[in-house]
This record gives C-alpha cells, sequence and structure tokens, in this order.
C-alpha cells in the first residue's frame, strides 16, 4: 500500500537528520527508506478540473462573427469527442453583447452573440467552457480615455503594439486588468456562467512597464525607483522581478475571487503562471502553452514542458496546447504543419502525462489539411482513454528543476550557459530510456522526493541552504544523488558560496579556480590496481584508454577516499600539427568522485559533462552517463528498452493498470522538424517491473491493437514489441 509521510513522520525525519552529524545520515531504520515509501504526489482538486481529457481552443478573429460557420466546430469538436472547449470571449476584442464601457464589441458582431451561440453548443455536447480573454492591447479611444492604462517604455512613451500598430499595449500590472478587465471577467461569468475564466498574454508584454502606476506600486512596495538594467543579479532588478511576481499573483487572486464570487464552481486559469512554483501553489488545473517545434528543438521539448507542470502540480491536470500549423517567428498563424509532425508533438506529450489541446486561430479555414490528421489524434486518445488516466509515474529517477538557477545564475564561465547542462542531462536521459521525472527546487519535501531512488542535479548551481539540507536529508533516508559541475556552488540568489552547499555529500571541496573553455584535453580511463580491474561506470568503453574531456572544469580537493576510475590529461596545443602530443600523458587528478554510502551512492562530475555532451553529442560521454546512472540508482530499473533508435520511454500506473509508453523519436528529423514521414523501428525487447503481487491479467498493444504473449518470471514481465510506428503504449492490465 502506498504510504504517505503524516506530519509526525515528517518531523522523525527531519529531527534524526540533523542530528548524525554533517551528511545528514539518519541511523538504518529511523525511517522507513526510499523506495520502500511510494508516497502520492497531490491528488487532484474537486471540481470538474480532472473530467476532461481532450481540449479544444477556438480563437475567433474580429471578422468571423457572420461569416463563420458555428455549426461546423460544434461537430467537429463532437467527432473529436471533446470534453472541453476554450473559447474567445472578451478583452481585445469582445464576441458578445458586452456592456462595460470601453470593451471592443467587433465590428462584425451586429446583433449577434456569437460565443454564447457556441457556449450554448458546446453545453449541449455536455462539455466543460471556458472563456478565453486577452487583455494585452487596446484601441485608440481607450488610451484617449485612459491614458494610464497604456503600457510605458523606458524613454517615456507609450508603448504602440509591435505587430499592430493601430492597437496600443496595456499595463499588465496597473487599473486596467486589476478593474477594467475584472469587470469584463465578471459579465462573462455572470452572463454565461462559464467554467473558467483563460487569460492570454496576461503577463507584462513587449517590455517591462515604467507607467505612473508601476512607479508608485513598486517603490510603495520596495522604496526603489523601477530598475533600468537587465542584470538578474543586481539587488534592484532582483527586487523588481520578485515584485512583478508578487503583483501578477494578487491581479491572478483578484480575478479568480470575481470569478469564483459568480460561480464557485469556475476559476481563473492564467495562461503561465508567474511562476511555476505559484502555479503548484494556487492552480487546480494548467495549460502548458507550446506549440509545436521551433528552429533546432529535439520533439522531447514538449515533455519536457508536461514533466516541468507535473514537478508542481502533481496529479493536478495538465493540458499542453498544440498547434496544427509553424511555430516560427515568422508566425504563419493560419498555415498547416505535416501530419507527423503534429502527431509526434502531442504523443511526446500524452507519453509525458499532458491531455491534448488544439488550438486554432480563425472561425474561417484558409487551409483544412489539418482537420482530419487531429480527428484521428483525438479518436486513438478516446478509444484509449482508461489507459491515460494516470495515477502516478513509475519512475525512479528524477531531475532537479530549477527556476532560481535559470533566474539568478548567469553561468560559472564565461560561455557556460546554465540551460545548456540540463539539455544535455534531459536528452542523455532519453537516449538511455531511463522513465525519469522533474522535481522542484520549491517542494523537495519527503513526499515528492522518496518516490525517486536518484535525483540528478544538472549543474542546480543556485540552491539555498535550505534546499541543500533537504537533499542531504534525502540522502540520509536512502535516496542517491548524481551532481555536475557547480552544483550547489551558489546561493538561491546566484551569489558564490566559498565552498559547495554540498560539500560534505560530494565528499570534495571547492578550489577557488574555474578553468576553460578548455581546447583539446582528455580523461584517462584508469583500471583499479586493487582489484585490477575497471570500474562499472566504464562499462561499454572496454577498449577506450582515453576519451574527450568536457570544456569547463571546476577544480576541488577531495576530502574522503575515493577510488579512481577516470583521471585528467590536461591541454595539450592543437596547431601547429607538430605540436599535438600530451605534455602530461596520465596526472592523479581525479574527473569523477564515487561514493558509495550502503543504500545511497553519492556521483559527481566537476566538469561539465552534460553541458558539453549537448554541444557535441559525444558517445563517449552517453556513455559515462547511462553507466552512472545505474550505479547511482543501484536498483534494477522499472522498465528496460532494447532495439534500434532513439525511443522516449515513460512508464505510468493507472487505477487497474500499468502502462509503458515507448515514442519513437528516430528520424533526420529529430533535432528540427518538421518531420516528413514516420520511420517504424522494432523489434524492442521490454522488461517491466512489476509492482509487488501484482497478477497481469492481460497484456496488449494499444496502437498495434494485439495481445502479446508476455513472460512473467517474479516480478519481471518480460515481452516483445514487433515495431513501433511512432507511438506505442504497452498496457498491462492489472
Ligand atoms: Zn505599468
Amino acid at each position: 500500500m502506498p504510504h504517505r509521510l503524516s506530519r509526525r513522520d515528517f518531523l522523525q525525519v527531519a529531527t534524526s537528520a540533523g542530528a548524525f552529524g554533517s551528511l545528514g545520515l539518519t541511523a538504518a531504520g529511523a525511517v522507513p527508506p526510499v523506495g520502500d515509501r511510494a508516497a502520492p504526489p497531490s491528488a487532484p482538486a474537486d471540481g470538474w478540473f480532472d473530467r476532461p481529457m481532450r481540449w479544444v481552443q477556438l480563437t475567433l478573429v474580429e471578422n468571423d462573427p457572420g461569416q463563420f460557420d458555428p455549426r461546423f466546430w460544434l461537430d467537429y469538436f463532437r467527432r473529436l469527442h471533446a470534453d472541453a472547449a476554450t473559447l474567445s470571449a472578451g478583452g481585445i476584442v469582445a464576441y458578445y453583447p458586452t456592456k462595460v464601457p470601453l470593451h471592443h464589441r467587433s465590428a462584425w458582431l451586429g446583433e449577434t452573440d456569437p460565443f454564447g451561440t457556441l457556449v450554448t453548443g458546446c453545453r449541449a455536447l455536455g462539455m466543460q467552457v471556458v472563456a478565453r480573454t486577452d487583455p494585452h492591447a487596446v484601441r485608440e479611444d481607450v488610451r484617449a480615455a485612459h491614458p494610464d492604462w497604456i503600457s510605458v517604455g523606458a524613454d517615456g512613451a507609450p508603448r504602440r503594439h509591435w505587430a499592430n500598430r493601430d492597437l496600443w499595449v496595456t499595463c499588465a500590472l496597473g487599473p486596467y486588468n486589476f478593474d477594467f478587465m475584472d469587470q469584463v471577467h465578471r459579465e462573462i461569468v455572470s452572463m454565461y456562467r462559464v467554467d473558467g475564466i483563460f487569460a492570454n498574454r496576461w503577463t507584462p508584454q513587449g517590455g517591462d512597464c515604467y507607467c505612473v502606476h508601476c512607479r508608485d506600486n513598486f517603490a510603495a512596495a520596495t522604496g526603489r525607483d523601477l530598475p533600468r538594467g537587465a542584470d538578474a543579479r543586481d539587488p534592484a532588478r532582483r527586487a523588481f522581478l520578485e515584485w512583478r511576481a508578487a503583483r501578477l499573483t494578487e491581479l491572478w487572486t483578484r480575478w479568480d475571487a470575481t470569478v469564483r464570487a459568480v460561480n464557485p464552481e469556475a476559476r481563473f486559469i492564467p495562461n503561465g503562471p508567474p511562476d511555476l512554483k505559484t502555479a503548484g501553489e494556487l492552480a487546480p488545473i494548467q495549460f502548458a502553452d507550446y506549440q509545436a517545434r521551433r528552429g533546432v528543438m529535439p520533439p522531447w521539448a514538449n515533455g519536457r514542458r508536461a514533466k516541468e507542470f507535473r514537478s508542481v502540480m502533481g496529479r493536478r491536470p495538465v493540458a499542453g496546447i498544440f498547434s496544427v500549423g509553424l511555430e516560427e517567428p515568422y508566425r504563419w498563424k493560419d498555415s498547416v504543419q505535416s501530419e507527423p509532425e503534429v502527431r509526434l508533438w502531442v504523443a511526446e506529450g500524452t507519453a509525458n502525462g499532458i491531455r491534448p489541446w488544439v488550438t486554432k486561430f480563425s472561425g474561417v479555414l484558409h487551409d483544412p489539411r489539418w482537420v482530419p490528421a487531429v480527428e484521428r489524434i483525438y479518436a486513438w486518445h478516446f478509444q484509449h482513454e482508461r489507459y491515460l488516466r494516470n495515477e502516478a509515474p513509475l519512475a525512479r529517477v528524477a531531475l532537479l528543476h530549477s527556476e532560481q538557477t535559470e533566474t539568478y545564475h548567469a553561468g560559472a564561465a564565461a560561455g557556460d550557459r546554465a540551460g545548456d547542462h540540463v539539455l544535455g542531462m534531459y536528452h542523455a536521459l532519453i537516449e538511455a530510456r531511463v522513465p525519469f521525472e522533474l522535481v522542484h527546487e520549491a517542494f523537495l519535501t519527503p513526499d515528492r522526493l522518496d518516490p525517486f531512488k536518484l535525483l540528478i542535479l544538472a549543474n542546480a548551481a543556485a540552491l539555498s541552504d535550505a534546499q541543500c539540507r533537504a537533499i542531504r536529508e534525502y540522502v540520509g533516508r536512502g535516496g542517491s544523488v548524481l551532481a555536475t559541475f557547480a552544483s550547489s556552488l551558489f546561493d538561491e540568489i546566484g551569489r558564490r558560496r566559498d565552498d559547495f552547499g554540498l560539500a560534505d555529500l560530494f565528499g570534495v571541496s571547492f578550489d577557488g579556480r574555474i578553468d576553460g573553455p578548455m581546447q583539446n584535453s582528455y580523461l584517462s580511463l584508469d583500471t583499479d590496481p586493487r582489484t585490477g580491474r575497471r570500474h562499472a561506470v566504464l562499462d561499454g568503453l572496454d577498449d577506450a584508454p582515453r576519451i574527450i574531456n568536457g570544456v569547463f572544469r571546476i577544480a576541488v580537493r577531495p576530502v574522503a577516499d575515493f577510488p579512481s576510475p577516470l583521471t585528467l590529461i590536461p591541454s595539450y596545443p592543437d596547431l601547429p600539427m607538430e605540436d599535438v602530443y600530451p605534455r602530461v600523458s596520465h596526472t592523479d587528478t581525479r574527473e569523477l568522485y564515487l561514493r558509495d554510502l550502503g543504500r545511497s551512492r553519492i556521483v559527481y562530475f566537476p566538469w561539465d559533462i552534460d553541458r558539453t555532451f549537448w554541444d557535441v553529442l559525444s558517445v563517449d560521454h552517453l556513455r559515462l552517463l547511462r553507466n552512472a546512472v545505474a550505479w547511482a540508482a543501484n536498483e534494477p530499473p522499472p522498465v528496460q528498452v532494447e532495439g534500434p533508435g532513439v525511443i522516449d520511454v515513460t512508464a505510468w500506473r493507472q487505477r487497474d493498470s500499468m502502462t509503458v509508453h515507448l515514442v519513437n523519436l528516430t528520424n533526420p528529423m529529430m533535432m528540427k522538424g518538421p518531420l516528413r514521414e514516420t520511420i517504424p523501428v522494432g523489434p524492442f525487447r521490454v522488461r517491466v517491473r512489476l509492482p509487488p503481487a501484482a497478477r497481469p491479467r492481460k497484456v496488449h498493444l494499444l496502437t498495434a491493437g494485439t495481445i502479446l504473449n508476455a513472460r512473467a518470471a517474479g516480478d519481471l514481465l518480460t515481452l516483445t514489441v514487433p515495431s513501433i510506428e511512432l507511438h506505442e503504449v504497452v498496457a498491462i492490465d492489472l
């Protein structure tokens, strides 16, 4: 049975962890070890929020009223088996007969009410309805009546809209949103009793606002003038970022209270929270607005966004907004993307636990090719819904998601982009076929951490003392940690510490120096003189005497005993060619620190293996990372998948079943879409660890529609998936 930590258990953990020396190790048996507990993430909120599995969004354009055909859309929603719709109501343009002064009715509205027509139609289909507003721009009449509602640039001039010069950008943090849009939201919920209000672009748009309200409110809150610089490590800028987030949170709660006062079942749902922590604290449901790939981007970016939201939302629902068109900076909003590309993007979201939400702009179709493609995606989703209502992920590895590192840590060294460490680690885990989750820095509590055996810190540079303590206590409860580079070398606002916050865990101290960028440096793969063998982290590299190093390294001093599987070969000239020979062929400088603490294992890479992996994708670095994850986890993985190609593997538990999703990313367009075609791969041998005492009643493939002859031995189920076209799901009925 799942065991949830009571408050008393938690206090016991906290107390005992403090009592056992600098490592914070608890005595064996003081608390159940990590892994014996499967604490459920936070439960879904009460209300309608968890019911819709498939969402649709229709964003009308101003001349749609009288021109578009609501019957076409309602019939399409029915064919999609959509459970909920988000429909344009007001803000920049009102699509209903509003009575709020200065709320601009569509010039094509006449006596019609297209919003009301769609609401009635959706209700008849049994759908939930959320009204969409967009408060970020207004017309000249609004500016003339209320010049103080308009956003002001650093030059003191009111801000014209960057894409439509006839419009003005509104100040998001002043009376336009707090008063005017509050009235609009009250009117919409009062007239139509919708289930929620969803505001698009509700945060400051087009740059920071220097209007009189922002100036006065910021001064009243902080005693400071609005900052002009963009450096987040400047205390004035940090004060501004914190004030802005607090002001947006205040706006969220204001609108939410207004909505609830009219309809207690309804909520305000922002498109994009001020930060994820706030979403975790306030939201019963969230929508991840990440519509398609752009530029160079792997398809797992959509799954990553799903994991980010889940790291704060737990079991509360998250829908993934996807577009059917291109998402490039040129913004072809009426375009149509290739069907395989849309399918892959949605499959990545579904495999990672978000619910599909198709968004379309314009009620008049300029290119209908996407219509049957989305219908096919939704039909599959509807058919297999019971296997998509996940209760918990079965991943045993978690990667720390650190918003404060993104905000306040500029990189430990020039050219070191902090975000690239996470991208590299993410990609390595995908290639290694490790099911994993993200955990958020604001929620490092036992109930969030302890479902995982291994926590990965991919250059999680900015960590507070309390966060370091929470990680130490997690290790005390039997958790393992794999950390890279500058993890914990900075505090939560990006100030460098004298030593790592987790120095005691790593067993090394900062030696005051960061080297790099290094040219032509290597790592020697060494045999343990005591055993005459190489360490398990070097598996698969048997014939390699050395591999390439990273680009940046942190000089550290070991303060404990360590094995020495990997040592530094310092840079030597890479030109002229006559000079390219190692000046020092071997050193005793370890570039990998491995600690075995019994149940827990600690791995620390003092170099940027993850960032360099994202940069150059060295297969040797992949092997090293894969082995290090397996060694640190120190337990059989929940799922193993053998076969060709690049596959994203996720695993879930539902009420009466468990599932393994296999998304085929193998494609020449893997790193930059759009996909031209899907390329089936296989066969795959899949081994799944079953929950204790589970007896599989039936094992089947959802996409192929076949029943498998799976072999169960103990808690291990072995089966073969003959081929994966794009997305296959192994469903195990329990
Ligand atoms: Zn302002």
